[in-house]
């Protein structure tokens, strides 16, 4: 189509160009912009609502989670077993990389937790009093037979 067919065309009312691209589109009446600016538009329109409506969606985010908690948790577990050796190589890269943050941040974690973590061991101790006494008398057989 050349452009004085295109041209005719668009007087005829048979073919319209979008307002704010220069696609050309069927002409429909009071259809002003092309699909694909409805479409962007559209998105536009959902981003700025989301920005402006924060808490709401906030709020919207906790009652999806909260009312798909299965639904959501199997759909990580999919992914996890999927890309298991994805997962495990992210990991270990952050792992890597942030060795010296990862240690700081136990020892913080170690410093402010004292008292609980001392509670924690406690506990742990009182309810395996059994097994850590196996494991006690197992490391002194193994070391007199040394
Ligand atoms: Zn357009």
């Amino acid at each position: 189509m050349n452009d004085e067919e295109l041209f005719e065309k668009i007087m005829n009312k048979e073919l319209t160009i979008c307002e704010t691209c220069d696609n050309i589109f069927e002409y429909i009446p009071q259809k002003l912009f092309c699909g694909e600016c409805v479409k962007e538009k559209r998105k536009a329109r959902i981003r700025k609502y989301c920005e402006e409506n924060r808490e709401k969606k906030a709020a919207y985010d906790r009652k999806y989670q909260e009312e798909n908690r299965e639904k959501i948790a199997a759909q990580r577990r999919k992914y996890h077993e999927e890309n298991r050796e994805k997962i495990a190589a992210q990991r270990r890269k952050y792992r890597e990389e942030n060795h010296e943050k990862i240690l700081a941040r136990q020892r913080k974690y170690r410093e402010e937790n004292r008292e609980k973590i001392k509670a924690r061991k406690r506990k742990y101790r009182e309810e395996n009093r059994e097994k850590i006494a196996a494991q006690r008398r197992a490391r002194y057989l193994a070391n007199k037979e040394k």
